[in-house]
């Protein structure tokens, strides 16, 4: 896997007398790594890869969430000679909660993604990608609601307004990518409508720089307020501990 971070979101618990640690697995740009590979310092040492990834996680049994911020596939073959379907079986088998849709997920083609689609079991998400009709693509989901450890949380996900730029236009024929910041300022109202007390955005709009020409997940963090972690993909960008809000203690 190219980047899992775990994240831990401390939420307040309604009944509860302490709050409880919520922890949050993410990936994002795995480009089809399901496969572990040689550690770069010791090669004759494998490390990474889907089935470390899957012990590690269901090893642990507390309050957790597994997410992923697109670019599932592109980059191996297994990745894609399969069309992505092979990362799609990492995604049941490990039983993700979201995933969210990046630039790459268009390589093949809409109706290729949409095939992958039905093959993912678990829900696929960006709240800002909109067909020629006006609504939101009816193979996509907003957002979703899950209930851990009786805290509601809302998951909503983001794919790059960019891609006019990161795909061919007839791959993406049709497709109305609507502003981040925009639809997040939505996401928000209509999770916390339906009771989320904590949210979650799963974004494949990348961190941006001084240099970047695009709203990325700082943009999103200082112009949408409500959002308590934003696990984001795309500009590849490691984090050893995460971007702080300027909200944050
Ligand atoms: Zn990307």
């Amino acid at each position: 896997m190219k980047n899992l971070i775990i994240a831990l979101l401390l939420v307040p618990a309604a009944r509860a007398a302490e709050p409880i640690k919520l922890r949050v697995y993410h990936t994002n740009d795995v480009h089809g790594w399901i496969m572990p590979r040689p550690d770069k310092f010791q090669t004759n040492r494998l490390v990474g890869g889907a089935a470390a990834l899957a012990a590690l996680i269901a090893k642990d049994t507390g309050p957790k969430l597994v997410l992923d911020a697109g670019d599932w596939w592109q980059g191996t073959p297994e990745g894609s000679l399969t069309k992505g379907e092979a990362v799609a079986d990492v995604f049941n088998a490990i039983g993700y909660d979201a995933v969210v849709i990046g630039n790459h997920e268009y390589d093949d083609g809409a109706d290729s993604l949409k095939t992958l689609i039905g093959k993912i079991k678990v829900p696929v998400l960006s709240a800002n990608t909109y067909g020629a009709d006006g609504k939101l693509v009816p193979w996509v989901r907003a957002s979703i609601v899950k209930e851990i450890a009786g805290v509601k949380v809302g998951i909503f996900g983001l794919t790059t307004t960019n891609m006019r730029r990161l795909a061919f236009p007839k791959n993406i024929a049709g497709l109305d990518f609507r502003r981040e910041v925009d639809v997040a300022r939505e996401q928000v109202k209509a999770l916390k409508r339906q009771g989320a007390t904590v949210i979650i955005a799963v974004t494949h709009i990348g961190l941006e720089n001084e240099h970047s020409k695009h709203e990325g997940d700082q943009t999103l963090a200082r112009e949408v307020p409500g959002i308590d972690l934003i696990v984001g993909g795309h500009s590849h960008t490691f984090l050893s501990r995460p971007v702080q809000g300027r909200t944050e203690p």
